[in-house]
């Protein structure tokens, strides 16, 4: 999608020029592996089994091949492809990716989930879709009552398969298999491959082409020495998160990995506004603004760099010390080469990456592929920043102890000490030199989150059970998510809800697990046992001065 980058393109995979032209919009700069080796493959009509995790960019992977051949299959109202999802946060997200990608093709896509108003959703499948994006329960409900047809669908597509049957939808999906037509087309994606996946994938899909984006190990002593760390942000919260990661780890310079054009901007503007001296760095600059952006980071006017992978490629900066992954790569390979840009000549390197709750998986797969663990840290909270400015201070007054000429203050501290001690006096002291230093207190507090809860239990390749370590607030036994009908359209921020729930049950914030806010709604984790008390609690009370639904959510 721009003319200097020697990598893979959008346009050679033959896409529409609608989609060409939506990704471009999205600042999308050059397609992920799983994208470039399954869309051409699905845009051929084939069936697929691909091993991609959330993050991989797989959504795109289906959903541009499913609106390429849109037209082609477009009869009169009914659904052409099937898009099966385990979760209704998935189907929404999937369903908007379905969206912004077909937006100048005029598809029409329906997310269908358990929880809400079957109405609204009999409505708009009367009226019409092409993409129909379901959670398996709601699915064959819609079935059974006949209101979802499935005789004209040209392809199903399974994401997160192996959640479905961990999420016991095994014959859910058979059921609703069977009732589409035999020649459609049919994709399969899953995290892992257990052996009930690959029954089910031989049932259903024919002669398939297998794709797996984690398939090599970096080579033994490749991945280079760097301190790497991860942290679990809400997307909301990854700004403030970043900012407050940047002011403990005070890089010389460093790099801020983003996946489209559109973040590399926003982001820099937020940076700025917050007083860091960015610079963005994208494919859609010319060359002379890219020149003058290294210019600046290299001559010490700017410490961030603020860059998409492509723009990125080749850059060696002498002074890097810092790598961030604003969001977790797309690709293990591509994190791997994003943090041997530090580490060299024997400096130390740092990486960091911001991995949304649901990220848990990628994050595990680069673990193994960069044949290194990434432990996973709490973002600093305002008590370490303040504590850290304070280290910051100490040491530039030891400094100054040890090599200054200081003898022109004495006059200064001799008259002072009239009046005062001279413990006093040297607390003045300090607190100007602090202050003078930029060491006023931010006291944003951001949401400590973990992993998200049905994301640490996997069922690993041999079939057998097994449980990763992840960090979990809420204490074990049974939870249930809680949805709350406000989110962040309403400010609603994870303080609110905590504070909701402690102060109206007899939960204690740690008994909380995860919390998402999305734009018009909020999913809560909590004890299982507890779950009626908050529901019950929270219906009664007001959330940002509103009334909200609140239910358990069942999807
Ligand atoms: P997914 O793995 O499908 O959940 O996608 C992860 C994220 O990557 C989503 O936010 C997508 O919008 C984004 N994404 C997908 N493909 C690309 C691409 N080729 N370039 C940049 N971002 C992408």
């Amino acid at each position: 999608m721009n003319d200097d980058q020697d990598g893979p393109t959008f346009d050679a995979l033959g896409l529409r020029p609608e989609l060409l032209h939506a990704l471009g919009t999205l600042g999308y700069e050059e397609p992920t592996p799983i994208q470039l080796e399954a869309i051409p493959l699905l845009v051929g009509g084939g069936d697929l089994l691909g091993q991609a995790a959330t993050g991989t960019g797989k959504t795109a992977a289906f959903a541009l091949p499913v609106l390429q051949r849109l037209e082609a299959h477009r009869s009169g109202g009914s659904p052409v492809a099937l898009v099966l999802v385990p979760t209704r946060e998935l189907a929404v997200q999937v369903s908007e990716a379905f969206h912004r990608y077909g937006k100048d093709l005029g598809a029409r896509v329906l997310p269908v989930y358990g929880g809400a108003p079957i109405v609204r959703q009999l409505r708009s499948l009367q009226a019409g879709v092409d993409v129909v994006v379901a959670t398996p329960g709601r699915a064959l409900d819609l079935l059974n009552r006949g209101s979802l047809r499935l005789d004209e669908v040209a392809t199903v597509v399974l994401d997160e398969a192996d959640e479905m049957l961990d999420m016991g939808f095994a014959e859910d999906l058979e059921a609703i298999l069977d009732e589409t037509p035999e020649q459609r087309q049919t994709v399969l994606f899953s995290a892992t491959m257990p052996r009930r996946l690959d029954a089910l994938a031989r049932r259903h899909l024919r002669d398939p082409a297998r794709i797996s984006i984690a398939r090599e190990q970096a080579p033994a002593g490749e991945a280079p020495r760097v301190r790497q760390t991860a942290y679990v942000v809400p997307r909301g919260a990854k700004p403030a998160a970043l900012g407050r990661i940047l002011d403990i780890e005070a890089p010389t310079a460093a790099i801020v990995f983003c996946r489209t054009r559109e973040e590399v901007d926003s982001l820099t503007e937020t940076l700025n506004g917050r007083g860091y001296r960015a610079e963005p760095l994208h494919g859609g600059m010319s060359q002379e603004q890219r020149d003058k952006v290294m210019s600046r980071l290299r001559s010490g006017t700017a410490d961030l760099l603020v860059a998409t992978d492509v723009a990125a490629r080749g850059l060696d900066i002498e002074q890097l010390t810092h790598v961030v992954n604003y969001d977790v790569p797309s690709a293990p390979e591509s994190y791997v080469h994003r943090i041997g840009r530090v580490g060299r000549a024997g400096r130390e390197g740092v990486a960091i990456t911001l991995a949304e709750p649901r990220e848990h998986r990628m994050l595990k797969t680069i673990e193994k592929v960069a044949g290194s663990p990434i432990p996973v840290q709490t973002v600093p909270t305002v008590a370490d920043l303040r504590a850290r400015r304070l280290d910051l201070t100490r040491a530039a007054l030891r400094e100054s102890l040890l090599g200054d000429e200081l003898d022109r203050f004495r006059v200064v501290v001799e008259t002072l000490a009239d009046e005062f001690d001279l413990m006093e006096v040297a607390l003045a002291a300090v607190k100007l030199a602090h202050e003078a230093a930029g060491g006023t207190d931010d006291d944003e507090e951001i949401p400590q989150v973990s992993f998200r809860p049905d994301s640490g239990k996997r069922t690993d390749a041999r079939g057998a059970g097994r449980e990763t370590g992840r960090p979990r607030r809420s204490p074990g036994g049974p939870t249930a998510r809680v949805f709350v009908g406000l989110g962040r359209e309403a400010g609603v921020r994870p303080g609110d809800l905590v504070g909701a729930i402690t102060g109206e049950t007899e939960l204690r914030g740690k008994d909380i697990g995860s919390i998402e806010i999305h734009q018009r709604f909020a999913l809560v984790e909590v004890p299982e046992s507890a779950a009626d008390d908050v529901v019950r609690s929270l219906r009664a009370t007001m959330i940002r001065g509103r009334k909200a639904t609140v239910r358990r959510d069942r999807t």
